[in-house]
């Protein structure tokens, strides 16, 4: 773990309670928890705070946390997900050892289970149409009432949930239902459904089955096996927790399992559901699941997001029982706090403007001594030759400059940091009237933050690039996605609309010093001023390098 994990005052109240249990000696002291994600889509940044919350907590008591695909829905699945969420959550350096599951695993053992339900008298087998089983549910203020089909003995529902099995009806023909009670007053004890028919090609069982159980059936009970000792899930399961128990209790594994809830994150100015996300990615909105603007762990990360700064922002955030929306600033802060001790100082230009210093020898140049970190000495320093020409942003000069602009314009000083002082002497520009080239000379005795006697002080250094010693090179600066700070607040209003259109600027005529070409992908970087950047892994190479702004130095958003 970095320098920079931190933890809040005191232990959050889940660990209170796993304290507890553990002095209590309950499950033998053991703490088992998982992270149970469906294969339906790429892991988000909510999903890495519970991926933080269980895989930490097992670290932290010595015990282990499972990876369990919660793969019931064969129409949305697919190992393409199952992949990427495994690697995804390496990559944020968690481990689960040999606990690998899924729930397709049980799919054997939870239809035994079913089928002791039913001998108990406990599930049956209902024929109402998905229609008439919405209307029998009633609602919050009316109970509902007994389906037609629900006192049917245990040898029929045995026969019939048999040949569901075997393939002999249609999909919404019938279901298994557990018997409970349609007059409860939470709605999810009211004969919920347990089973039900999809003819479809499930990524792992195949054909083999065409009955699959729902997630209230199958969690608690994969829990079960599992020996899940805390089993932590988002607030909106809560009132799902009395079905959880009554399902754990009845199916008798001999293991009880306690589900604890907890508040989903909520970013502003980001949406998270996967729904949303495949939306976004389907209707081009952006380049894919791992555009750097998506909330997607892949997209974090290839934006240049660390792993210890997402455990870091997890870490720093909490967990509580409270819904809440954070503030999308802590998130940044933290990838700024982790990239601003680890990621070395190089120039680049965004938009350069070719600079002649015309005092300066031509074919002659000399080599600077530039530091990687101005506050790490250990980083240590690299070489920047300067010479004839030179490279400055173009938002570092302007041609009628207000009073508090300290930098380059028509007659004006600026310094050129670790270089020398130079003057503005003659702007050239083309018929449009774009400068194309300064014309400048430079003062030698200025080098090194030197001001010499007589001479006023310079207010602006900025950054440059040499003409010899820097390449062409593609940067992507990389904004929020979305310019409203709820994006999903109004829903008559398509939150696609809210699409932040600067969220993506691409600077195709930028320049690097040389030596970044050879970086390796994902290579972080402070450019000097500008931000923090991280090579493209998928479109840096050596003969086209490509960087994206990963973050501003500052926060830009703050009102
Ligand atoms: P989505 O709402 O994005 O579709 P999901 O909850 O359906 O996500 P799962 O794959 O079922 O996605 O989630 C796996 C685990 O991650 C669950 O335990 C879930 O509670 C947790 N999780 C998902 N989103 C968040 C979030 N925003 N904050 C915290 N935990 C989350
Ligand atoms: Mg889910």
């Amino acid at each position: 773990m970095s320098h920079l994990e931190e933890h809040a005052p005191g232990p959050n109240f889940i660990k209170q309670i796993i304290l507890k249990d553990r002095d209590a000696g309950k499950h033998g002291g053991q703490i088992v928890t998982r992270f149970p994600p469906e294969p339906n889509g790429h892991l988000h940044i909510g999903h890495a705070k519970a991926i933080c919350l269980n895989f930490s907590l097992a670290q932290e008591f010595g015990g282990r946390c499972h990876l369990r695909y919660d793969d019931t829905n064969p129409v949305a699945e697919d190992p393409a997900y199952v992949a990427s969420i495994a690697e995804d959550i390496q990559w944020m350096g968690f481990s689960w050892g040999d606990h690998l599951y899924h729930a397709s695993d049980y799919f054997e053992q939870l239809y035994d289970i079913a089928c002791e339900l039913i001998d108990k008298g406990l599930a049956y087998v209902d024929d109402l149409t998905p229609d008439q089983i919405r209307e029998y549910r009633g609602t919050l203020t009316e109970p509902g009432k007994n389906s037609p089909y629900r006192d049917r003995s245990v040898q029929e529902n045995i026969d019939l949930f048999r040949r569901m099995r075997a393939g002999e009806y249609k999909e919404g023909e019938r279901v298994l239902r557990l018997k409970i009670d349609m007059a409860s007053p939470n709605m999810n004890m009211r004969d919920p459904l347990i089973y039900r028919i999809r003819y479809a090609t499930h990524q792992r069982t195949g054909d083999e089955w065409c009955i699959y159980p729902l997630y209230d059936y199958t969690h608690c009970l994969s829990d079960a096996f599992e020996g899940i000792t805390h089993s932590l899930c988002t607030l909106e399961f809560e009132d799902h927790r009395p079905l959880y128990d009554w399902v754990v209790a009845k199916a008798e594994t001999g293991h009880i399992p306690r589900q604890i809830e907890f508040a989903r994150l909520n970013l502003d100015y980001t949406v998270t559901s996967k729904r949303k996300l495949l939306e976004l990615v389907n209707e081009g909105m952006c380049s894919g699941w791992d555009d750097p603007r998506m909330p997607t762990i892949k997209g974090l990360r290839r934006r240049g997001y660390t792993p210890e700064s997402i455990r870091l922002f997890c870490d720093r955030i909490g967990i509580t029982k409270k819904d809440s929306t954070i503030d999308v600033g802590m998130l940044e802060a933290a990838i700024r706090d982790d990239l601003n001790a680890k990621a070395e100082r190089r120039f680049a230009v965004l938009d350069p403007i070719k600079v002649t210093i015309t005092n300066y020898p031509e074919n002659e140049w000399e080599e600077l001594d530039v530091p990687n970190h101005p506050q790490n000495e250990a980083m240590g320093t690299r070489k920047l030759p300067f010479g004839r020409v030179v490279y400055i942003d173009r938002d570092d000069f302007m041609m009628d400059p207000p009073k508090k602009f300290f930098r380059l314009g028509p007659d004006r000083d600026v310094r050129l940091r670790y270089a020398y002082v130079i003057h503005c002497d003659e702007v050239i520009q083309d018929a449009e009237g774009h400068v194309t080239e300064l014309k400048c000379t430079y003062r030698k005795d200025t080098f090194g933050g030197v001001t010499p006697e007589g001479m006023k002080k310079v207010k602006g250094i900025i950054h440059w690039l040499p003409e010899q010693g820097s390449v062409p090179a593609e940067v992507r600066v990389y904004d929020r996605l979305f310019k409203e700070q709820n994006p999903v607040k109004d829903k008559a209003v398509d939150y696609k609309t809210h699409i932040n259109p600067e969220s993506l600027l691409v600077m195709k005529n930028a320049r690097v010093e040389a030596g970044m070409a050879e970086a390796a992908p994902e290579t972080r970087y402070q450019f000097e001023r500008l931000g923090f950047f991280t090579s493209d892994w998928r479109d840096h190479s050596k003969s086209t390098p490509v960087f994206n702004r990963t973050v501003t130095l500052r926060d830009t958003w703050k009102k």
